[in-house]
């Protein structure tokens, strides 16, 4: 495939347009559209998996509203994530790497997609900066504002979140990112569905496009509803035991119950 590719070789990064799924270029005109209020400018990128195990995601400086498929670049991960593991790395030589060598380069944040693809079983993945989620994510009680679920639907659609505090664009919120997902999946026996970053935005994590978009919009739908609820009165989570078998983790359920019988506590 690498023979007969066009395309300038860079870094890790080529500019392939073929290669670019026209489900990811609607994906990204649909979070992209105004209305949605999930990104403005050039805010956000998506991405996803090939078959041959490189990803596409969207290229720097590209709008989502106004999405094609010369907006994306085509991505090695084996590279990235070389970079990723060695502690000497620079952010220069990681904005290296991310250039195709003719001029166009992939995100910024393409290391927030490598580590959801690479550490986070995800085949797809959106990140953006919606208004609503980005005022919660911006107060001092953010990570605790976000620790449990408010409402069923949210509960089996999102899951309990990953949480990364505030960290600088680049290489150091990519390991961050890396971190937070292999520390989740190690608590939680799976990854998550959704990362929040502290003071910047969020990260859904999916098998499909229509995954993505629905933890999307429904994290969108969780921060209004904490707005509301913050307005009317003190926020009265679900149970946690009730939320982690909305999200599909009777094991936890289980878990819990015989712990709370052990200790005498009520067997539900
Ligand atoms: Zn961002």
């Amino acid at each position: 495939m690498t023979m007969t590719e066009p395309g300038t070789r860079g870094g890790a990064v080529r500019s392939v347009p073929d290669l670019v799924p026209e489900e990811l270029v609607a994906l990204t005109r649909r979070l992209g559209d105004p209305a949605a209020d999930l990104v403005v400018l050039a805010e956000g990128n998506t991405s996803t998996r090939l078959p041959d195990g490189r990803f596409v995601v969207k290229a720097s400086g590209a709008r989502m509203d106004q999405a094609d498929a010369s907006g994306f670049v085509v991505v090695e991960p084996s590279e990235l994530v070389r970079a990723l593991d060695n502690p000497h790395t620079t952010q220069d030589e990681l904005s290296a790497l991310l250039a195709d060598g003719a001029g166009r380069r992939a995100s910024i944040e393409t290391l927030v997609h490598l580590a959801a693809l690479e550490y986070g079983g995800a085949e797809w993945v959106a990140h953006t900066h919606p208004t609503a989620v980005v005022g919660l994510l911006s107060i001092e009680e953010a990570e605790a504002l976000w620790n449990a679920p408010l409402f069923p639907d949210e509960a089996v659609v999102l899951g309990r979140p990953a949480w990364v505090p505030y960290t600088e664009p680049g290489l150091a919120l990519g390991r961050a990112v890396v971190a937070a997902i292999r520390g989740y999946a190690e608590t939680e026996g799976q990854p998550p569905r959704l990362v929040l970053l502290g003071n910047h935005g969020i990260v859904a994590l999916g098998r499909t496009a229509a995954e993505v978009e629905a933890v999307t919009t429904m994290c969108v739908k969780a921060a209004r509803v904490r707005s509301v609820a913050l307005g009317a009165g003190r926020l009265a989570p679900l149970d946690p035991v009730h939320a982690a078998a909305l999200a599909g983790r009777p094991d936890e359920v289980e878990r819990r119950r015989l712990l709370r019988r052990a200790a005498g506590g009520e067997a539900r």
